[in-house]
C-alpha cells in the first residue's frame, strides 16, 4: 500500500488523497507532440489508486498499446488551499517536492483525443503514477530552478528545469485551487518536459533531481 515518505523512509502523516496533474507546461513537449498551447492550465486527475512507490518494479499494463514515460516535479499539499490567489498562501500550504512519472498509454490516449473523450483510460489505471518519496524546500523561490532527469538504460530520455514551465509551480496551485479545492495528502505533477517515449519491459530507469534524488528503477520484475 502506498504511504508518502520522507528521503529517509519515514511515513509523512498525511492522507492519501487525488493526483491533480498539468498538461501542456514545457514548450518543448508541446511541440514534440504537436499540440496547441493552451490558454489556461491543462488539467487532468489520477485517482488514489493510481499511486504506487517508484523504487519498486513498475508494472505497466499490457496489450494496450505503448506507455510512455512523462518525468514530472511533484509537489505534496499539506494544507487545504481553495480559491488561493496568492502565491506567498500557496507555498506555506506546501509539504515539499519529489519526482513523479505520468505514466501514459499512448496509443489509448490518442484514440480518446480523436474522439474528444477524457483520459482516464490512458492515463488513471492502477500504477499509473509512480512517485517518489518528498523532501521540504529552504525557500519557495528554489522551486523556481530545479534540474530534472530521466535516464533509460544509460541514454538521457528527459531533461528538464522548473524555470521552463510556462506556468510555474506556484500559480499552477493557485490556479489549480480556483477549479477545486486541494486537501493535505494530494499530489500536483506540474508537467513534462520533452523526451516522452514507450517504456520496455526490462528497461532500467534513473531518476534524478539533485541533491535529493538519485532513484534506480525498473520496468517489470
Ligand atoms: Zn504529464
Amino acid at each position: 500500500m502506498y504511504q508518502h515518505t520522507t528521503l529517509t523512509g519515514e511515513h509523512i502523516d498525511l492522507p492519501i488523497g487525488k493526483v491533480v496533474c498539468v498538461g501542456r507546461n514545457y514548450l518543448d513537449h508541446i511541440q514534440e507532440l504537436n499540440n496547441e498551447v493552451p490558454a489556461e492550465p491543462l488539467l487532468f486527475m489520477k485517482p488514489a489508486t493510481a499511486l504506487c512507490e517508484i523504487s519498486k518494479p513498475l508494472v505497466i499494463p499490457a496489450d494496450r498499446g505503448e506507455c510512455h514515460n512523462e518525468l514530472e516535479v511533484a509537489l505534496l499539499i499539506a494544507k487545504p488551499l481553495r480559491d488561493c490567489s496568492n502565491e506567498q498562501t500557496a507555498a506555506d500550504a506546501l509539504y515539499g517536492v519529489g519526482l513523479a512519472l505520468d505514466l501514459t498509454l499512448r496509443d489509448v490516449q490518442q484514440k480518446l483525443k480523436d474522439k474528444g473523450q477524457p483520459w482516464e483510460r490512458a492515463k488513471a489505471f492502477d500504477g499509473a503514477c509512480p512517485v517518489s518519496s518528498f523532501t521540504p524546500l529552504d525557500a519557495p523561490a528554489d522551486l523556481g530552478n530545479l534540474d530534472f532527469s530521466l535516464t533509460i538504460n544509460g541514454d538521457v530520455r528527459q531533461q528538464g528545469n522548473t524555470k521552463l514551465m510556462m506556468r510555474d509551480a506556484l500559480s499552477l496551485l493557485c490556479a489549480i485551487s480556483e477549479v477545486f479545492t486541494l486537501q493535505p495528502g494530494d499530489i500536483v505533477l506540474t508537467g513534462t518536459p520533452k523526451g516522452v517515449g514507450p517504456l520496455l519491459q526490462g528497461d532500467n530507469l534513473q531518476l534524478k533531481m539533485a541533491p535529493w534524488f538519485d532513484i534506480h528503477t525498473q520496468v517489470g520484475e
